[in-house]
């Protein structure tokens, strides 16, 4: 998670910091998930839980999906 009071205090952009707290907001409701469903998101590569909410990229999926996988075989 980044600190984003550190952030402000260290001067960065407003730009920057509305990036950095939407990746905080993701990270929460990826992390508060029980179990993802991953659909298309918003855009090529990307892509938006169905229960959470939260939007990642392919590689995260992937290993995600992976991971479901191996767990269910072990
Ligand atoms: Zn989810």
């Amino acid at each position: 998670m980044f600190d984003i009071e550190k952030a402000k205090s260290r001067g960065l952009k407003p730009e920057q910091i509305e990036i950095m707290q939407k990746i905080n907001e993701n990270s929460l409701k990826r992390d508060n998930c029980k179990k993802h469903d991953f659909v298309d998101g918003s855009r090529f590569g990307k892509y938006r839980c169905k229960n959470c909410g939260c939007e990642e990229g392919v590689e995260f999926v992937l290993g995600y999906k992976q991971g479901l996988k191996h767990a269910s075989e072990n």
